[in-house]
């Protein structure tokens, strides 16, 4: 797909299965979000960068792009987990994010532990990725830092 990819929409309630306590909470975005991306667009993992609400901050992401069982399959659902830290949940608020990569495919795990074993090399490499500079520069893309 063409990179950059720009997605932005207001935070909804996911299917509740317990990414938070699994220490890797994920913001679902609602289904109109996706259609920024092109109809042939895999599903998988992908890494950018993210911003939520009117705060100035852009922080690095891992989004997980899958099948939305709530539209039988039909339509993607996109599920951005943020590398911060924040004081209080963001449901309800706009969240914007510019996908830079993918990284893999969706797997089927046989445990807990190496769903979030993958997780946590997944994040490694979004926070390499992200270090070049030429990736660098999309934190002050006009698409956060323009009050639109
Ligand atoms: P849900 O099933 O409703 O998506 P999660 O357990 O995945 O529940 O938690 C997601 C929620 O956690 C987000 O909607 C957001 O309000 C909050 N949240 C707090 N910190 C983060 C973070 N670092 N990245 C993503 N979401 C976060
Ligand atoms: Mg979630």
């Amino acid at each position: 797909p063409p990179y950059p990819i720009k997605m932005k929409g207001k935070v909804i309630q996911g299917f509740g299965r317990g990414s938070k306590e699994l220490g890797i909470p994920t913001a679902n975005l609602p289904e109109a979000a996706t259609n920024a991306l092109c109809e042939d667009v895999e599903t998988g993992i992908y890494y950018g960068w993210a911003q939520v609400g009117d705060d100035s901050s852009v922080y690095p992401m891992v989004m997980s792009l899958g099948w939305n069982p709530y539209y039988k399959n039909e339509k993607k659902s996109a599920e951005v987990h943020i590398m911060h830290v924040f004081p209080e949940d963001f449901y309800g608020v706009e969240l914007r994010v510019i996908v830079l990569g993918y990284i893999r495919p969706e797997r089927d795990y046989d445990s807990i532990d190496a769903l979030i074993q993958d997780i946590n090399i997944d994040i490694k490499v979004a926070h390499l990725s992200l270090a070049r500079p030429s990736y660098i520069t999309f934190k002050s893309d006009p698409f956060f830092t323009n009050e639109t």
